[in-house]
């Protein structure tokens, strides 16, 4: 059993996280500053006393004796990333420096949750590792990108020069249960609209695409990343390659959840990447075989019926 430091633990993929851990039989230490995040996501979780829920912001140092770091705090939806741009970059960076100083007392592992965000709006299509990426530094999504890209070099600079064991995943856009209502990504978005009748909104005309992970897929990716051997440090991209624009992705959810929505066309918030499709090679290659098993229908009918139950509850 080892003690695991999950940051952002009760955000959407923290707490898949924290409860597929607990599950593995190890004990969690799970720290949030409720940003984004909700105890509502872990409450199933408080009454098992191998976890423990921390209320902390890791741009703040923060000793604690662990076995192994998860460092996912970090709000990821560009309307909450953009509500302080200065608050998400402090967060990317003074947050790593923290966790990976944590992790070089300790002596342990780090695996930072980094994102295909690093490619900025890619002129390679597919994603692999190796592209350094297109990403505008002083634009509204800048907070993010820049300060996830700047975690990356920390988190390499604190493996060549000081020694600390590390994992970078690229994890590609992720959807499932526990998202919040007013997340504000696309499809959490698209979701609830379609279930309470009002007009799905299409940013631009909707021929952008991106490419959809189910949760239960990233986390097990996730782990099994944690669990490869030392010399695997760089980068590894976690996503699904199922591609399809925002106005597919719109219908299929239309046709799942039976609504009569009409479509309604916003403008394209600037700098919105155009493509957006991993390359996952390099972590078929590396994590025994790994790659996702639930397609965007399966995954969306799961996350459907979360929203129904959330709206239900709501009423
Ligand atoms: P989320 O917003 O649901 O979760 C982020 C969590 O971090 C929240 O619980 C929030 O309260 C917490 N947090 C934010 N700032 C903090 C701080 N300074 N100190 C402590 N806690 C803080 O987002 P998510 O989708 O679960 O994303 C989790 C991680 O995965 C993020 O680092 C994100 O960048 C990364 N990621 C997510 C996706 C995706 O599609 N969901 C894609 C790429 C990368
Ligand atoms: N740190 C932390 N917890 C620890 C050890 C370090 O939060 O258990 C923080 C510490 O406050 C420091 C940062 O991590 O600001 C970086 O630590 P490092 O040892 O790399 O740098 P230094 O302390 O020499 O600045
Ligand atoms: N989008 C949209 N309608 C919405 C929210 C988002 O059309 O209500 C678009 C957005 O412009 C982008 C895509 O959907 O092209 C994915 O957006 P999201 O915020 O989910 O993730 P990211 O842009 O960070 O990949």
């Amino acid at each position: 059993m080892k003690r695991i430091l999950v940051t952002g633990g009760a955000g959407f993929i923290g707490s898949h996280l924290c409860k597929q851990l607990l599950q593995e039989g190890h004990e969690v230490l799970c720290l949030d500053n409720y940003f984004t995040g909700s105890k509502e996501h872990i409450v199933d979780l408080l009454a098992n006393p191998y976890f423990e829920l921390i209320r902390h912001d890791i741009t703040e140092p923060f000793y604690a004796e662990v076995d192994e770091i998860y460092n996912l705090a970090c709000p990821a939806s560009p309307v909450h990333y953009q509500y302080n741009p200065i608050k998400t970059i402090k967060t990317s960076v003074m947050g790593a420096i923290n966790m990976l100083g944590l992790a070089k007392r300790v002596k342990v592992k780090i695996l930072q949750a980094s994102t295909s965000e690093v490619y900025g709006d890619p002129a390679v299509h597919p994603q692999p590792e190796s592209y350094w990426g297109h990403v505008n530094p002083i634009g509204p999504r800048s907070c993010y990108d820049e300060g996830k890209r700047c975690a990356e070099t920390l988190f390499m600079d604190y493996h060549t020069q000081n020694g600390v064991a590390i994992k970078i995943a690229r994890i590609f856009n992720t959807y499932g249960p526990h998202m919040n209502i007013n997340d504000g990504r696309v499809v959490s978005n698209f979701i609830v609209q379609a279930l309470r009748g009002e007009p799905l909104t299409i940013f631009g005309d909707g021929s952008q695409t991106r490419s959809f992970q189910y949760v239960d897929d990233l986390i097990h990716g996730l782990t099994r990343l944690m669990g490869t051997e030392a010399q695997v440090t760089g980068p590894i991209n976690l996503g699904n390659p199922q591609e399809c624009t925002m106005l597919q992705l719109a219908q299929t959810i239309l046709e799942l959840t039976g609504s009569a929505s009409r479509l309604v066309f916003q403008p394209l918030p600037q700098d919105d990447p155009q493509q957006r499709r991993p390359d996952i090679s390099r972590a078929k290659a590396l994590l025994q075989g790994w790659e996702p098993q639930i397609d965007l229908q399966e995954g969306l009918r799961e996350t459907i019926t979360y929203f129904e139950s959330v709206l239900r509850r709501d009423l």
